[in-house]
């Protein structure tokens, strides 16, 4: 008779790993399996984003977004330091190019504020003084925002949890998942895995895995492409901060940004191009599959609807270098073409309501046995760690009484998590 693994997890990227890592390390025991349907792990959006921690200045406040990213912002630091994964904190600012973007400057303050994170207002002058490349009428700093190595962070983590008995199935790719008995059945395109529990964390294919379990309904993921380019070699010295514009508050997007990126790289991007495909990073061909299941959900059609402008903007910003240029030239004028060189895309895996509202906050979907984290788009690289926390404690709050696990104080969790 086949083994039945307490926790199977599926997804190799942050999320999915932080969630077997923290299980396993909570329950000491219990056996836990990942499986990954690539070769590797955090090869999709964790692989392939800004690698900012975000210090959780933007989201609606009580929401899970704000909650977990500040607290996720402390254990990042945390754990980076701990297992000597690359990390800086480097500081954020946030640059109104002229007077009609006080206002939205004035907003993002104030939802810090409501918070409880720091910014300090920086004039024109104090802005020069600190980013001589960097022109704007005001900026606020955040000094807790940072940049990490998150495939390092993967990567640690990956090799703590499989050193404490996890383990970890790469090129094993769900096809299917049924409840049954007191257990989870997960069919793969290459074994059966048995488990009491199963934890989704698939990115981009998380409506698709949801729909397995039945809790598919109601919404689904629509990738944005975020192209970037990179800024050549002699400017990661010269730029200290991570440089933002002010967001447009109607998208979860925060716009194209000079990014410093660990190894003494410099991006700007990412833009927020509506992709038709979710995995196609090279250039936006069409995917037929993907692009059936968008046009054949009206928030589809709602969504582009609403979102019109910008989607031809973006798509502008996508055809010309030029264009994707004159907007980082707001804020950094002295940048030129030949600075630029093509990065690695990213592709969100962001979730939209049959009402083609964007899902802002963090979506998690539960059955009896499984529990599917259907919208995680960013900040969850930097929220992975509360995200997990919370996943392990749904999970231990479901066990019949006679198998119910401990429920952790949160900060204890985390303290043990360094120390395993
Ligand atoms: C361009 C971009 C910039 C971003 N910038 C930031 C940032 O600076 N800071 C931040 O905090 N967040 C950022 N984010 C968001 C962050 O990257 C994601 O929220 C986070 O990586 C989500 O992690 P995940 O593990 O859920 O998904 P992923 O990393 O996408 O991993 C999902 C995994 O599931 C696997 N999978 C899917 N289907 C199956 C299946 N059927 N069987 C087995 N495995 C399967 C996939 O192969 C993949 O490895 C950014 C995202 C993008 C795309």
């Amino acid at each position: 008779m086949s083994h039945t693994f307490s926790l199977a997890v599926v997804g190799g990227g942050i999320l999915g790993l932080a969630t077997a890592w923290t299980y396993q390390s909570r329950y000491p025991g219990t056996s836990v399996v990942l499986v990954e349907r690539d070769k590797g792990l955090a090869r999709h959006q964790t692989g392939r984003n800004s690698g900012v921690i975000h210090a959780g200045v933007y989201y609606a406040p009580g929401s899970l977004k704000a909650t977990y990213c500040r607290r996720g912002a402390v254990m990042t630091k945390w754990l980076a330091e701990a297992m000597g994964v690359e990390f800086d904190i480097c500081g954020k600012l946030i640059v109104a190019t002229d007077d009609e973007e006080l206002p939205g400057l004035a907003a993002i303050a104030e939802r810090a504020a409501q918070n409880g994170v720091p910014l300090t207002r920086i004039d024109r002058d104090g802005l020069r003084e600190r980013e001589p490349h960097v022109a704007g009428r005001a900026a606020y700093l955040s000094p807790s925002t940072g940049i990490v190595d998150f495939p390092g962070l993967c990567r640690a983590m990956a090799e703590r949890f499989e050193a404490s008995g996890g383990t970890i199935r790469l090129g094993t790719k769900l096809l299917d998942i049924r409840e049954e008995g007191g257990k989870v059945r997960l069919i793969t395109d290459r074994e059966e895995v048995l488990a009491k529990h199963m934890v989704a964390c698939a990115g981009l294919q998380a409506d698709r895995i949801a729909a397995m379990s039945g809790v598919g309904e109601g919404f689904r993921i629509i990738p944005f492409r975020g192209e970037y380019y990179e800024v050549r070699a002699a400017w990661p010295n010269e730029v200290r901060h991570l440089i933002y514009p002010v967001p447009d508050p109607s998208l979860p997007f925060l716009g194209v940004h000079l990014t410093r990126m660990v190894g003494n790289r410099l991006t700007v991007g990412p833009n927020a191009m509506l992709s038709f495909g979710r995995e196609c990073y090279g250039s936006n061909i069409p995917d037929p599959r993907d692009l059936l299941d968008a046009v054949t959900f009206p928030g589809y059609w709602k969504l582009m609807l609403r979102h019109r402008k910008s989607a031809m903007s973006e798509l502008a910003g996508s055809l010309s270098k030029r264009i994707f240029l004159n907007r980082c030239q707001r804020y950094c004028p002295s940048l030129t073409l030949d600075d630029l060189t093509p990065w690695p895309t990213g592709i969100r895996a962001q979730a939209v309501g049959a009402d083609g509202q964007m899902i802002e906050d963090f979506l998690i979907r539960e059955t009896a046995r499984t529990t599917h984290v259907c919208n995680a788009p960013s900040p969850a690289a930097t929220s992975a760690l509360p995200i997990a926390e919370h996943v392990c404690d749904r999970i231990a709050a479901r066990q019949t009484p006679a198998h119910r696990l401990p429920q952790r104080d949160p900060a204890k969790a985390a303290e043990q998590l360094l120390t395993t």
